[in-house]
């Protein structure tokens, strides 16, 4: 027997159940469907999008209602315009052998007018999006008064969107004998409450354990240098050929310069966030999903919701602020039964992040390795001969180009040939990688803090991997707060923030780490920096520390001096030959490894050379 007939579904449902290709409940179904159809229970399902939430409500309503009857007896609340549609439009199809169903969606953005036909009509079950659900109750254009269930759907969702106040208003148009069927993907402390204020004893049920992922995922993290997050993200999906992905970004703007980014690049990409107009955002969507573009960047915002079947991979390419937006971001890959890949791209400061999520999902995330340009190029050449091998020759169409074709390649020898072919990628691939360099940080050295999930640095003179601690003669009596220096240093050096690490503000000094790649950046910065008048002087902390037998901060009783700091190395950049001259650090330790014993003359000199410009001229001032 059909195991949805086991489940008490009556067979003109199931048969259109089995034209979709619904073989069996998936296990959300089975345990929910039971319950609900007992039409006498509250119920609390905390369940993963894309594990079949809307059959497993969907088909118990369809069961229960009454269609000879023509007032609404369900109202399904849900976060999205886009899940809306999709609600309406999958129960539409399981209800397509029943006669007088009628569902409508009601949503914000579309025309009111249409909408309230169609309600005119008779309609039993309302799908909605809180706000214009509110809007049509405003109006007395539907009558709730004979609702018997309301479905919230991804109701943390709708708290996180700020909904809670219209939900309220809309509960409290329906009567009291009403049954209410919560679902959610986590459990925040606000979908608890709403459970406990708007329910009498519901049935709960957690598929998997609480705010855990779908089992289907694979979690993976790539460290590196936030200077090199594009780069990495590229080379990921230069690595994964067949990718179909969503990628998320946190801010409408980082979306927007991704996509654009992307598409500069070649790539098949396009950007969905909430500056598009409905209009633009259809489109994008339809794009996606006939495949036409490979890459979704999106915010969550405009994400929330989205049933693509078969995204590949998730890509957060920034972390979401709040933990539960990493489930839902995930939950767009390994939809239905399927498997897909969570690829986040962190620096070593997000560490942290990485194992709270991991505490919260209870699964393990992988650290991946940053693929080398090597690797990309060779997946992509074996990849193109792959798709060489597999290509379907359409004989009738290309017969007339034939005897051109073997003409121009008669003179070729085999191998010449497949040489030729797999070369024209190959080529393209082989040029921008020639150089790359290696991508990954080191974390091993890293311990996160069990208690507050970030890299533990408790010892004050470890610094975090990646990143160099430097000495700078301005502190917090110079009126300074850590901010302040932030602002100074990224306004000096024209680094931004995010490849600042920690800052130690001290009296008349501090310290603050840099990227490793950026330290002759912060040199050459400051070298045109004067502070009230003083010049402003960067050494490298690492070595002060060493000097004053590892004493973290050099010494406050004045004993740095240009004495102890002139034997003080700076970090050496690429070939190692430096003249000190693309340093601009001074105080008679601004030289590289070979040249540390040079007289200090001389060094300066070297660098007023190179800049060309005397330093009184061109300090800025401040
Ligand atoms: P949902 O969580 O309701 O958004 O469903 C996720 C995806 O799984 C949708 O594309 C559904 O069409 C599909 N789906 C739901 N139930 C089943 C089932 N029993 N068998 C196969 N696919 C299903």
């Amino acid at each position: 027997m059909n195991p949805f007939i086991e489940l008490g579904i009556r067979h003109d449902i199931v048969n259109a159940l089995t034209e979709l290709g619904f073989e069996k409940p998936t296990p959300i179904q089975e345990q929910s469907v039971p319950v609900l159809l007992a039409g006498s229970n509250d119920f609390v399902g905390l369940a993963q999008t894309g594990t079949g939430k809307t059959a497993a409500f969907g088909l118990p309503l369809l069961e229960l209602l009454d269609f000879s009857e023509k007032h609404p007896q369900a109202v399904i609340l849900c976060p999205t315009r886009e899940l809306c549609l999709q609600i309406s439009n999958d129960l539409k199809k399981y209800a397509k052998n029943l006669n007088n169903v009628n569902v409508v969606a009601v949503y914000g953005g579309a025309s009111i007018s249409d909408q309230l036909r169609q309600i005119r009509r008779g309609v039993q079950i309302v799908v909605a999006t809180p706000g214009r659900m509110l809007d049509i109750l405003g109006r007395n254009a539907i009558d709730f008064s004979h609702i018997k269930y309301v479905v919230l759907d991804e109701a943390d969702e709708m708290l996180n969107m700020g909904f809670q106040e219209d939900i309220n208003n809309i509960l409290s148009t329906t009567p009291e004998s009403k049954k209410t069927w919560l679902f959610s993907a986590t459990m925040p402390r606000e979908v608890r409450r709403i459970a406990k204020q708007y329910m009498t004893d519901p049935v709960e049920l957690t598929m998997g354990t609480e705010n855990t992922g779908n089992a289907n995922i694979n979690h993976e993290y790539y460290v590196v240098r936030a200077s090199d997050k594009f780069a990495t993200f590229k080379r990921i999906i230069d690595f994964t050929p067949g990718i179909f992905g969503i990628v998320f970004c946190r801010t409408k703007i980082e979306t927007q310069d991704i996509a654009e980014a992307l598409i500069k690049d070649g790539y098949n990409a396009n950007a969905l966030h909430g500056d598009l107009s409905q209009q633009q955002r259809d489109k994008v969507m339809k794009q996606y999903r006939d495949k036409s573009i490979q890459l979704l960047i999106a915010t969550d915002v405009a994400s929330r919701g989205i049933d693509v079947k078969d995204v590949t991979h998730v890509i957060n390419y920034s972390l979401p602020d709040e933990l539960e937006s990493y489930t839902h971001r995930s939950g767009r890959t390994a939809r239905a039964g399927k498997s897909g890949v969570s690829i986040s791209i962190i620096n070593v400061k997000e560490l942290g992040k990485i194992r709270q999520i991991e505490r919260t999902l209870g699964k393990k995330f992988v650290k991946a390795e940053v693929p080398s340009g090597f690797d990309v190029v060779e997946k992509q050449l074996f990849g193109m001969i792959n798709k060489l091998h597999n290509v379907t020759v359409n004989e009738e169409q290309i017969a007339p180009y034939m005897p051109r074709i073997m003409q121009e390649f008669g003179e070729l020898s085999k191998e010449e040939l497949i040489k030729k072919f797999a070369s024209v990628e190959f080529n393209r691939f082989l040029e921008y990688y020639k150089n790359s360099k290696d991508l990954n940080v080191d974390t091993n050295n890293i311990n996160v803090n069990e208690r507050n999930g970030r890299p533990d640095r408790s010892r004050r003179d470890e610094t975090e991997a990646g990143f160099t601690r430097l000495f700078i003669n301005v502190g917090s009596v110079d009126e300074f707060n850590r901010g302040d220096l932030l602002g100074f240093i990224c306004n000096s050096t024209q680094i931004s923030g995010k490849s600042i690490g920690k800052i130690d503000l001290k009296g008349v000094f501090s310290f603050f780490e840099v990227e490793n790649d950026l330290v002759e950046k912060v040199y050459a910065g400051f070298k045109t920096v004067e502070f009230n008048g003083r010049e402003v002087r960067i050494e490298n902390a690492g070595a002060r520390q060493r000097e004053s037998g590892g004493r973290s901060g050099g010494s406050s009783n004045g004993s740095r001096n240009r004495s102890s700091s002139s034997h003080h190395s700076r970090p050496r950049t690429g070939g190692g030959n430096g003249s000190g001259g693309n340093g601009g650090y001074r105080g008679g330790s601004g030289s590289n490894d070979s040249s540390s014993r040079r007289p200090r003359e001389k060094q300066d000199s070297g660098f007023r050379d190179f800049s060309g410009r005397s330093k009184s001229e061109s300090k800025k001032r401040w």
